[in-house]
C-alpha cells in the first residue's frame, strides 16, 4: 500500500519566518495561505470584550513583563490576578497530592481560595466502566477509576474561576478539560518515568531515548 503523502504544514518549514520576520515564508506556509477571513476570525476573539481578550491580553503581559523570571506557579498566581479570579480549583492526580497542598497553601497564602478535588473522587473500581481485571495495574485488587468528569463537575459546581491540572494522566486530561467550565490551565504535565518533565525525551532523541524515532506500536 502506498504511503499517503503527509500535508504540507509547519512541521516541514525550515524558516519559522512568522516569528520574527528575517527570513522568507515557505510555499506552503499557512500563514501566507490562509483564508484571510479565518485570520480575522481569530483576531477579532481577541479584540472583542470578553474572556478571550482578557486571557489573551493577561497571558502576553505576564510573558513580556516576566520573561524568564518567573516559574510556572508564579505566573499562574499572575494569571489567576489577571483573569480576575478568586476561586481556584485543583484537578490533582492521586500521586500529586502531596504537591497540590503545597500549591494549595501557596494560593492561600497570595490570596486566593483553593478548591481540589483529586481523581479518585467517587472511588468506583474501575471494572465499573468495562476495564478487565487483567488490565488493572493490580489485578484483583480495588482499583479505583480516574473520573475526570466528576473532578470537572466538582469544581464547576464550586464556580472556581480558574482550574490548574496537577499531573492528571493523559486522556484523563482530555476529559477534564472537555467537562471543565472554567479556564483551565496545567502546572504539572504528567510524566511517570521522567518526573513529570515530558520534554527530556524529545530532547534526548538524539541519546537515550533515541528508540522514539524507531517505529513500535505502543
Ligand atoms: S506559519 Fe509559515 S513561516 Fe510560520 S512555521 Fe508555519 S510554515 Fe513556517
Amino acid at each position: 500500500m502506498e504511503k499517503e503523502e503527509p500535508a504540507l504544514s509547519c512541521v516541514q518549514c525550515g524558516t519559522l519566518n512568522c516569528h520574527k520576520h528575517e527570513s522568507h515564508y515557505p510555499k506552503f506556509c499557512l500563514t501566507t495561505n490562509m483564508d484571510e477571513t479565518m485570520l480575522e476570525a481569530s483576531l477579532a476573539h481577541y479584540q472583542e470584550e470578553g474572556i478571550d481578550r482578557t486571557i489573551a491580553l493577561s497571558a502576553a503581559e505576564i510573558e513580556g513583563k516576566y520573561y524568564g523570571t518567573l516559574t510556572r506557579a508564579e505566573e499562574i498566581l499572575a494569571f489567576a490576578r489577571r483573569i480576575g479570579a478568586k476561586k481556584v480549583g485543583i484537578a490533582s492526580c492521586v500521586g500529586l497530592a502531596g504537591e497540590s497542598k503545597t500549591f494549595a497553601k501557596i494560593l492561600e497564602v497570595h490570596g486566593f481560595t483553593p478548591i481540589m478535588a483529586i481523581c479518585k473522587v467517587g472511588s468506583r473500581d474501575k471494572t465499573e466502566i468495562g476495564l478487565q481485571e487483567a488490565q488493572k495495574i493490580r489485578p484483583e485488587t480495588f482499583e479505583p477509576l480516574c473520573n475526570p468528569i466528576l473532578q470537572a463537575q466538582y469544581l464547576n459546581a464550586a464556580q472556581t474561576e480558574l482550574n490548574v491540572i496537577m499531573g492528571l494522566c493523559v486522556g484523563h486530561d482530555s476529559l477534564f478539560i472537555k467537562y471543565a467550565e472554567a479556564t483551565t490551565t496545567y502546572l504539572v504535565v504528567k510524566d511517570r518515568v521522567l518526573g513529570h518533565n515530558p520534554v527530556a525525551a524529545l530532547y534526548t532523541t538524539g541519546s537515550y531515548y533515541k528508540k522514539l524515532l524507531s517505529p513500535k506500536e505502543y
